[in-house]
This record gives C-alpha cells, structure tokens and sequence, in this order.
C-alpha cells in the first residue's frame, strides 16, 4: 500500500498515522523520521539537512526530494509506505509524481483529512505533551489519570508554546494555502480520498479503511 496522509495542525494525522501503519503493514514516513534516520546513517544530505536546521533555516525541496527517494528505496518500504508531511507543496508533489516513476512504484491514495477550524483551534489549545517522554493528551479527549501528570513516566506535563489560538490560526492560514493546490493536484491523478476527521478518532480510522480498501479493489 503506497499512501499520502494530509491535514492541518491538529487533524490528528500523527495519531492517524501510527494506527494506519500497523493496519496496513507499511513503515510511516514523516519528514522529521527521514532527517534524523540520514543523519543517523551519516548520508551526505542528511548532513546537510542538518547544518541547514542547525542554522535555522528550511531545508529547500530539492534536497528533501533527494532524501524521499533514497528513503523509499530502502528494504522497509518494499510493500510500500504511509507518508506524513510529505509532499508539502505543489513543486514537491510534482517531483514526488516523477521519483514514483524512477522507483516504478504506483501511488495508491491520498488521505486528505478534513475538520472544521473550530475543532481545530479546541483541539490544539487542549492539547498536553510530557516533558520527559512526549506522549501528548488532551485534556478533553485523551486527558492523563491524575491532572498535569504524565501517565507513563509521572512527569509533568507542558503546553507547546505556539498552541494557543492565535498561533494556531496563522498556522491553519499557511497550511490551507499550501495544500489547496496539493489537493486539486491529487484530485486530477483521482488520488484524493476525503475524509471527515470531526469525528471520533476510531469512527474517522474506520472510515480511512475502508476507504483505502474500496479505493485499491477497484
Ligand atoms: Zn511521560
């Protein structure tokens, strides 16, 4: 199964993710996963990946397009993958469509999940992360056994400086820019699967399911 999961700060696309990989039996892919495993491995991009982010500075399309390739072509990824964060924009996706040819491989779906901007903004202000081991709650939806508390480690837990509302929306503002044309891309290759992500987190994994099922029987 050859997958693109898409969707705004707070669309619960990471916690998607970790469930998706197990469900389908394909590593899952983000952005953040490649950098540190190049680094790791001492590649030459990862190094420069790296001396980029050190110095705080993005690290340009062509060079991620590089570390995408080299990843996918790697002996985890033969019965394909989940990727997260990836392609952001619409030249990204473009050069992803012609690596996809050099590695002979058919992209299956898009996941593209979709929640309302209200929901999001509940979601990201509540959302809890623990300061030893990162496990992250919600003090709605997923909240910890005792209060500020972390339920795996007992440390405590810390709000993200950026997750308040005024960050998020300028955030969501960026996101919903870049992806648009992303979307309508993967709309005119038929790839899009949409999928609504108001919903409770095992309703909405579900419906990704069956949804990629359908999709890949037809
Ligand atoms: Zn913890």
């Amino acid at each position: 199964m050859h997958l693109i999961i898409m969707g705004a700060p707070g669309s619960g696309k990471g916690t998607y993710a970790k469930v998706l990989k197990d469900i389908f039996a394909v590593p899952h892919i983000s952005t953040g996963e490649m950098f540190r495993k190049a680094i790791k491995e001492g590649s030459e991009l990862g190094k420069l990946a790296q001396s980029l982010i050190d110095k705080g500075n993005f690290v340009p399309d062509d060079i991620t397009n590089k570390l995408v390739k080299q990843r996918l072509a790697e002996e985890d990824c033969k019965n394909g993958f989940l990727l997260d964060g990836y392609p952001r924009n619409l030249d990204q996706a473009k050069a992803f469509t012609e690596i996809l040819k050099e590695l002979n491989i058919e992209l299956d779906a898009v996941i593209n999940l979709n929640v309302d901007e209200d929901e999001i903004v509940k979601r990201i202000v509540n959302r809890r992360l623990c300061s030893n081991c990162g496990q992250g709650y919600n003090i709605l939806t997923i909240p910890p056994k005792v209060e500020g508390i972390c339920d795996l480690c007992n440390s405590p837990l810390y709000t993200r400086a950026d997750d308040n509302e005024e960050t998020v929306k300028t955030r969501l503002a960026v996101y919903n820019d870049q992806t648009k044309p992303l979307v309508e891309y993967y709309e005119a290759l038929n790839k899009i699967l949409q999928i609504n992500s108001n919903q409770e987190i095992d309703l909405a994994i579900n419906d990704i399911v069956k949804a990629v099922e359908d999709k890949c029987s037809r």
